[in-house]
This record gives C-alpha cells, sequence and structure tokens, in this order.
C-alpha cells in the first residue's frame, strides 16, 4: 500500500505498538491520527485525572513523532467522519488500529468499519492491548473462563509474546501532511493535574522510565510489600497500561528478564505474583468482551435482586471520606486528592460501601470512574463486582470485610491513614484505627462518629444478600 493512516486509540505509543508496526511494514507511508472524541469520554465517565493523563501523553506522543519528522494529525470530533473525511484528504488506502473490547468502543470500531468501507477505503484492526483476547483463552468445553484461577494455569501455558517491533524509521518515511489539525483542551492540565501526571511520569517515556525504575528496584520486593499503602510498593503502571502509554508485551519481557536475573526463589515468585496481576487484568478484559451485559448488571442475575440503602447522606460520606472509619476516609480522602488509590483500599472502600453502607456497587463503580487517572471499565468493573460479591470470580457474599482489622492488619502503624486524615495525625497509636473509643479525641479534632456500626451492618448485608438469593432472578 502506499499511503495508510494509524488511528491512535488506547495505544499512545511508538514502540511495542501492533497495528502501527503493520502499518510500518506495508504502506510506503504512514499518516499518524488521534481523534478527540470529547463526547464518547464524557459518555464514558473518564475522570478529569484520566483527560489529562491522555493529554498529557498525546502532547509526548506529538513530541516524539515530530523528533522523527512526523506530524501527529489530531482532530476533534466522531472518528468514522474524521478518518474518512483524511482518507480523502491525504488519498489514504486504509486506516489501521489497534482493537479496544469496550462495548461502546466495539460500537464505534463498527461504526468506523463501515462509514470507511462505504467511502472505499480499507480498515483492519489489531490485537495489542492484551496478550489472550475475548475467545483465545476458552474451557476444555469452549467456553469463556468465569472463575480466575483455572484461567491465570491456561494463560501461563500459552507462552509469552516479544514485543512488536513499533514505528521504525527504517520501515515508514517521512511526509508533511496538509490537512487540518486541533488542538487538545488546553483546560485538562491544569496545574493540579499537571502535579498528578508527574507522579507516573509523561507519556511513553514516562511509562517506561517507571517500568524500568519498578522492575530495577521493587519488584523483588513486590509480593512482600504490595498490600500495604503506606508502602510504595507496586508498579503505578495501572494509567499507562489503560491508555497504551507502555506496550503489555514490554512490561511482560522486563519481567522475564528481573526474573531471570534473580538470585533467590523469594525473588522469582515475587516476579511471578506481578505476573499474576497482570493476568488479573486479561482476565477481567476478556469477561467484559464476552459478557458485556457486566457493564449494566450484575454478572449473576441473583444478586440484581438487591434491595440496596439509597441513603444519599451514607453516599456522600463515603464519597468524602466522613465515615468515620479511618482507613476508608483516609482512602477516601487520597482518591479525591491524587486520582489514585493502592489495590488493598480499593477493595476495603468497594467492601464498605457495599458491604456497611449497603449502597448499589454501581454507585460506586461510577465514581471511581469520575476520579481515578486508571480508571478502565472491565478492571473497574471487575473489582467491583467482586468485592460486592456479584460478579463471577467473587468473593463470596458472606466475605465481609472489617474495615478496623483491615486498617489494623494492612496499616498497622497507621502511617497511611495520619497522612490522609489530619484530625488522627496525632492520635496515639492504638485509636488510629478506632478514635470513637475516646470521645474527647473526636471531641477536640471534630473528625466524625461512624454513620454505621459494622457489627450490625454485617448482619444486614447477610440477610440483604441471602433474601436476593432466595428470590432468584434470570437474565
Ligand atoms: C473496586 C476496584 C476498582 C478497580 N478499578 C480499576 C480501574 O479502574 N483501573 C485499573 O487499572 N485497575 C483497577 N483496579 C485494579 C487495581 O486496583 C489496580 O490495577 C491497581 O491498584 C493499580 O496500581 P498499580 O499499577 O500500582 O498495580 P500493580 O500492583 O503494580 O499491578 C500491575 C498491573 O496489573 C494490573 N492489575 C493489578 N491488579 C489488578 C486487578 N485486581 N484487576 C485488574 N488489573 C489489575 C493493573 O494493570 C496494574 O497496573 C480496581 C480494583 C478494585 C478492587
Amino acid at each position: 500500500m502506499k499511503r495508510v493512516i494509524h488511528w491512535f486509540r488506547r495505544d499512545l505509543r511508538l514502540s511495542d505498538n501492533t497495528a502501527l508496526s503493520a502499518a510500518s511494514a506495508r504502506a510506503e507511508e504512514v499518516v499518524p491520527v488521534y481523534i478527540f472524541d470529547e463526547a464518547a469520554f464524557r459518555s464514558a465517565g473518564c475522570s478529569n485525572a484520566a483527560l489529562a493523563f491522555m493529554s498529557s501523553a498525546v502532547a509526548a506522543l506529538k513530541e516524539s513523532l515530530r523528533a522523527r519528522g512526523y506530524e501527529l494529525i489530531i482532530r476533534r470530533g466522531a472518528p468514522e467522519t474524521e478518518l474518512v473525511e483524511l482518507c480523502k484528504a491525504l488519498s489514504a488506502e486504509a486506516v489501521f488500529c489497534n482493537k479496544c473490547y469496550e462495548p461502546e468502543e466495539k460500537r464505534v470500531e463498527g461504526r468506523v468499519f463501515a462509514a470507511l468501507n462505504g467511502a472505499g477505503f480499507g480498515f483492519e484492526s489489531f490485537k495489542d492491548s492484551v496478550v489472550w483476547e475475548e475467545q483465545e483463552i476458552l474451557t476444555q468445553a469452549g467456553k469463556p473462563f468465569t472463575v480466575f484461577t483455572p484461567y491465570a494455569k491456561a494463560w501461563k501455558a500459552r507462552g509469552m509474546p516479544s514485543p512488536r517491533p513499533g514505528f521504525t524509521r527504517r520501515c515508514a518515511r517521512a511526509r508533511s501532511v496538509e490537512v487540518r489539525s486541533h488542538e487538545l483542551p488546553a483546560e485538562f492540565l491544569s496545574p493540579k493535574n499537571s502535579e498528578l501526571i508527574s507522579v507516573f511520569g509523561v507519556g511513553e517515556q514516562g511509562g517506561l522510565a517507571l517500568l524500568r525504575k519498578f522492575m530495577r528496584d521493587r519488584v523483588y520486593e513486590y509480593a512482600a510489600v504490595r498490600d500495604y499503602p503506606a508502602v510504595e510498593g507496586t508498579s503505578r503502571l495501572s494509567p499507562h497500561l489503560r491508555w497504551g502509554t507502555v506496550g503489555i508485551r514490554t512490561v511482560l519481557a522486563e519481567l522475564m528478564r528481573a526474573r531471570a536475573e534473580a538470585d533467590a526463589p523469594g525473588q522469582r515468585k515475587s516476579c511471578d505474583v506481578f505476573l499474576t496481576e497482570l493476568i488479573w487484568r486479561e482476565f477481567y478484559n476478556q469477561i467484559l468482551a464476552n459478557f458485556p451485559h457486566v457493564a449494566q448488571r450484575s454478572f449473576r442475575p441473583e444478586y440484581e435482586a438487591i434491595k440496596w440503602s439509597e441513603n444519599r447522606e451514607h453516599f456522600q460520606a463515603w464519597c468524602w471520606g466522613m465515615t468515620g472509619y479511618p482507613v476508608v476516609d483516609a482512602a477516601m480522602r487520597c482518591l479525591n486528592a491524587t486520582g489514585w488509590l493502592h489495590n488493598r483500599l480499593r477493595m476495603i472502600v468497594a467492601m464498605f460501601l457495599t458491604k456497611d453502607l449497603l449502597i448499589n456497587w454501581q454507585w460506586g463503580e461510577r465514581y471511581f470512574m469520575q476520579k481515578l487517572v486508571d480508571g478502565d471499565l472491565a478492571a473497574n468493573n471487575g473489582g467491583w463486582q467482586w468485592c460486592a460479591g456479584t460478579g463471577t470470580d467473587a468473593a463470596p457474599y458472606f466475605r465481609i470485610f472489617n474495615p478496623v482489622a483491615q486498617g489494623k492488619r494492612f496499616d498497622p502503624r497507621g502511617e497511611f491513614v495520619r497522612r490522609w486524615v489530619p484530625e488522627l495525625a496525632s492520635a496515639p497509636p492504638e485509636l488510629v484505627h478506632e478514635p470513637w473509643k475516646d470521645p474527647s479525641l473526636l471531641k477536640r479534632t471534630g473528625y466524625p462518629c461512624r454513620v454505621v456500626l459494622h457489627t450490625e451492618q454485617r448482619i444486614r448485608a447477610l440477610e440483604l444478600y441471602k433474601s436476593a438469593r432466595s428470590r432468584k432472578a434470570a437474565y
């Protein structure tokens, strides 16, 4: 082919990029395009933090391309309209892109295919953001896996892919293009958001630096410390994997290199624990792709019958970090201020919303999407349904976290609580997770009383779930 458009979607990088490699190999010229479809981002519930991350990644991509002699064309609007117009204006023969798996993203891809096809242009989409997609790993009965452990076993048995070559000067020639290009809206890059982005590193270079630092300094300790929010023990790669500023095969290659260089079995085990987390990401991706109803409803129909509480005051207390449970409040204040939350804390606050406040997991799912820099429908929905006990590989409904016990176990010195709940910054260690034991402390500091009592709510939650199960709805 003479000229092909590469349409950047959730793959904001030049290296290890499947569609870009294919375009570079098969076309004489590749024209890089990004389409900012604000309506789609808004209807997906993307947070400002996520849009800021994306905007900074697109700006970095633009710079990287410019350094190689290419101009990234940025358009704003509906992809099906913009891409047809660009194909005509540039006399491009086809559009290449990497696949996305959310229901709405698939619909967009369908519309783009139809529009390009109707106008006489080609369209090809490639698997890129995951190692194994939708129907590639199935049970012996030929069905998608709905339980994680056998899925992970089957996943590991398939072998590791190597990074793709990406965009190389050798296989594509630069050209200057004479079409209209837009700027991304500047409002997302407020100083607050820029500060947030700096924690994760900007774009592909930032993501690769974060990845290498994690593999050099932390991966061998990951298994031991990953559950402690006060410790900088996880990779923080989630926004990079969400927006594709780092390729999954690159992450796996770095991980396998670290594993090969490990001196002790414990270090290798730690690498394996990290691999398991990456497989959770793929597990939820294939769940969403194969069971798209999870985006609207419980995976298990019986839990659609739960009569959730609609107590708005409780919900507000949860959102603002004012529930009176220190670890829950510290977590929510951290999420509100930074757009990111440690996995252990995501589990604690999700369990608290659903099992203590008895509020529908979908309210929490939506709130997370409005705040998280790494908000991702598949992982977020999977995490929420797991905690609520309504999902595929769900924690059974009777598994209910005790927020005090979780705080004491995973933040034993109360460091995380003290960092985010200034009212408790100088609380004595024995009170930091149970400040209500000294009413004068609450009075002095203004820290709120508990909105509900865990012991009572636990019994209510068990009844609620049990009675929903007995009514058994069916899809
Ligand atoms: C209620 C709830 C909501 C969540 N929402 C999201 C979300 O919107 N986006 C998101 O990327 N993750 C989500 N997760 C999963 C997990 O909390 C984050 O991926 C993780 O905290 C990101 O930090 P990290 O990159 O340092 O993770 P690390 O521990 O370093 O893990 C490495 C990578 O593995 C993947 N991963 C790790 N744990 C999980 C998991 N349980 N499910 C899926 N992928 C995982 C992520 O891509 C992560 O970047 C959610 C979990 C829960 C319980």
